[in-house]
Parts: structure tokens; C-alpha cells; sequence
């Protein structure tokens, strides 16, 4: 059974006495559970994921141990798509979209995203890291470890890198998640003059973001930015050695998806109008679809197409699209009982999107599944099942946090 450890390595955490050790081994039943388990890390990378009676790991004065008294533990959720960096608030919309207006109508009026890029804009690099730590914060006490941080209410070359920068100084906190930037130059339309902004984007605009970010975004979509206009980003985008995701099909059926498998792209999200040739398109060429249930839940329309995606034999990502105007949720565990309530998802099949899937949409090898060499981010969750993370709606599972190998003190 030596594929349950690293051999020769000295334990600096055991966790011992996990009823429920959900690894994501794919060689196992989903969601690849072992019981009666124990997870042990040095430093950051895990060196025994396994049954506790094939446990062999050297401890040493440096070892903590963590009795968990048989509760579950699962990898830290990776939140792969969020618009984390804002400033304003925008309930005033919420009330007006529950009383009948729609997204865009709002948007029409000059509310919407407009609101949110006015206020953000405006706000110095304190101001965003302060308002975006909170809501970190929160993700991690929800068991987020991981989370994708985009920019996207600037529209100006200035206020976008602010916020990349401000997703950066994010990640450098002890107590927050990893964080990975998304720069997302083509969201909201700009004030002035569009071809010209797009220009602006094309030049100095990546060149001066692909040190600060690891992907490049689009929001793809009528009314707002063209296929034809996303895929001149995408594909200059590759020249700055940036990957590409695509808010693609979210609110009319409008190419995003075919526009993400034409050109590679790591990710395409929301998909709530891709239909099954779009879906097979993704999943030939290798797209991880991201499914963000609060916001298709929030906006009403079509369910996410996580069955479907499936079918068409694509990797699956959820996440929670975290944002001011369509999805102001931190919540992961919220995201896994809306994929199994609303995209036709298994609980398994959720947990795995929410974590291993989270991974593929950012292209980490390291991380979302709990196997000897992979980082150690791991829940140990208030119950002895894991089953309790979808099916306790609304709660927060998560007892206890260790990220990177450390118990997370909340
Ligand atoms: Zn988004």
C-alpha cells in the first residue's frame, strides 16, 4: 500500500482519528473515501493519506498532532471564478430586481456593473485590499483555500492593475486563501471610445498585466464585448504567455463556448445557454466548464448544464462567481448543494467539481484532492460525513482550516 505515502519524510502534522478521508483519488469510488484514516504533511506537501492501519511515518519534536475524534476531512475548496476586488455595494438593485426590473434594464439605466467600476475605480490599493480581505476572510472560514481573484471594474489601464495588485497583496496574507489573478480587461463596456480602449487592452494593457496575473478574461456576451473582439484578446493574450478563460453563454447564447474551444482556452463559465454542440466542443478540447450556480439561481434563466457537461465528457468545475451585483456569496458548501439541487450533480460529483475541478479551471497540478506529494489544504469538517457539506444548506461544515500544511488559527 505504499501509494498512500511519501516515504522517508518526517511528519510535521498527523491528523489522526478521520472517519471519512475524502482524497479524490480518482482509482477510488467518487468521491474516493477512505474511513478510519489518517492525513499527515511535511510542511506543505502531504506525505501519508491513507487507512491509520497502514500508517508508517516518521514524527519528531517538530509533529503536531490533531486528534479529530472521527469527524470527516476534505480538500480545501478551490474557487475558481470571483470577482472578489470591489468597492460600493449595490442593494438597492437587488430590491429592484426582485421587484421585476431585469439585469439589463438595470445595466441600461446606468446601474449595474457601471456602479460598481464608478466606485471601484475611485478607491486606492488600502481601500481595495481592505474590503477584498474581507470577504478572503470569510472564504477561508467557509474552507475556501484556494480562490481566483479577477479585475474587471477598472476600465482604465490604472485601476485594472490596481486591482490585480490589490488580488496579489491578498495572497501574501497568512491567514487568507492562495489566491490566483485573473486579468479581465473586457467586462463592462468603457465609457469613451470602445475601439480605442480595446487598442489600449491589446498593447500596454497586457503587456503591463502579465506580470501581475495568470490568466486573461472576457465577458462575452450581447451588449456587452463581441466574439470577434475576445478572441483578438485571447489570442494576444498567448503571446504574453497568459492562459484564457471566457465568461461565455451566461445570458443569451452568444459564442463564448465555441469561442473557448476554438482557442484553448483553460476555462469556460456560466454556459447556462451553451447547448449539447457547444458543451462537446468543450470537452474535446480539454475546456473545464465552470459552473456558478448562485449567480444562474440569482438571475433566473436556465439551470447550470453541470448533467450535461458531464455527458459530454468535460471536466467540471463550481464556483461562486463572488461579486456585488448577481452573486454576493463566499460560500462554497452553499455552491455544492446548489450544483446537486439545481445542475443535476451528484454529491460526489459536486464535491469533486468544488475542489479537483476547481484545480483544472486554474491549471494547478498541486492541489484538490488529498494524495501523498500534492500541497496539504484540508477541512475537517464538523460531522463524521462528508455527505453533510451539500446536504446541511446554508451552514458553514468546516471545524477547522489547515492550509499549506498549517492548522489555520479563525
Ligand atoms: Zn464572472
Amino acid at each position: 500500500m505504499t501509494d498512500h505515502r511519501v516515504t522517508g519524510e518526517v511528519a510535521t502534522l498527523v491528523v489522526v482519528n478521520i472517519g471519512q478521508l475524502v482524497t479524490g483519488d480518482p482509482r477510488l469510488p467518487a468521491p474516493g473515501v477512505v474511513k478510519d484514516a489518517v492525513l499527515a504533511a511535511n510542511r506543505g506537501r502531504i506525505v501519508y493519506a491513507g487507512p491509520a492501519s497502514d500508517l508508517e511515518v516518521a514524527t519528531g519534536p517538530e509533529t503536531v498532532e490533531v486528534d479529530v475524534h472521527g469527524a470527516a476531512v476534505i480538500p480545501g475548496f478551490v474557487d475558481a471564478h470571483t470577482h472578489l476586488v470591489w468597492l460600493g455595494e449595490r442593494s438597492e438593485e437587488y430590491a429592484l430586481r426582485a421587484g421585476g426590473a431585469s439585469y439589463e434594464e438595470i445595466a441600461a439605466k446606468g446601474g449595474g456593473i457601471r456602479s460598481t467600476v464608478a466606485a471601484t475605480a475611485a478607491g486606492t490599493l488600502d481601500e481595495l485590499v481592505a474590503a477584498a480581505g474581507e470577504r478572503a476572510r470569510r472564504m477561508l472560514r467557509l474552507g475556501t483555500t484556494t480562490v481566483e481573484v479577477k479585475s474587471g471594474y477598472g476600465q482604465t489601464q490604472e485601476a485594472e492593475l490596481r486591482q490585480l495588485r490589490a488580488a496579489r497583496a491578498l495572497g501574501t496574507e497568512p491567514d487568507g486563501p492562495d489566491v490566483v489573478a485573473t486579468y479581465l480587461p473586457l467586462h463592462g463596456l468603457p465609457a469613451g471610445d470602445r475601439a480605442a480602449y480595446l487598442e489600449g487592452v491589446l498593447g500596454e494593457g497586457l503587456a503591463a498585466a502579465a506580470p501581475l496575473a495568470g490568466f486573461v478574461d472576457c465577458f462575452c456576451e450581447i451588449g456587452a464585448w463581441e466574439v470577434d473582439e475576445c478572441e483578438r484578446l485571447l489570442v494576444a493574450a498567448r503571446a504574453h504567455g497568459l492562459r484564457t478563460k471566457v465568461h461565455a453563454d451566461q445570458r443569451s447564447h452568444s459564442g463564448g463556448s465555441a469561442l473557448a474551444a476554438r482557442v484553448g482556452a483553460i476555462s469556460a463559465d456560466h454556459l447556462d445557454h451553451a447547448t449539447d454542440e457547444d458543451l462537446r466542443a468543450l470537452a474535446v478540447a480539454g475546456v473545464t466548464g465552470v459552473l456558478l450556480p448562485g449567480a444562474s439561481m440569482v438571475l433566473g434563466g436556465p439551470p447550470p448544464p453541470g448533467r450535461r457537461l458531464l455527458d459530454a465528457g468535460a471536466t467540471i468545475a463550481l464556483a461562486t462567481d463572488c461579486n456585488p451585483g448577481t452573486c454576493w456569496c463566499e460560500s462554497m458548501p452553499l455552491m455544492v448543494s446548489l450544483g446537486v439541487a439545481t445542475a443535476d450533480l451528484t454529491p460526489a460529483e459536486a464535491l469533486l467539481a468544488a475542489t479537483a475541478g476547481g484545480a483544472a479551471a486554474l491549471g494547478l497540478t498541486d492541489r484538490g484532492r488529498l494524495l501523498p506529494g500534492l500541497r496539504c489544504d484540508a477541512l475537517v469538517l464538523e460531522t463524521p460525513n462528508w455527505l453533510d457539506v451539500g446536504y446541511h444548506l446554508g451552514a458553514n461544515p468546516v471545524a477547522r482550516v489547515i492550509a499549506s500544511g498549517r492548522l489555520i488559527g479563525l
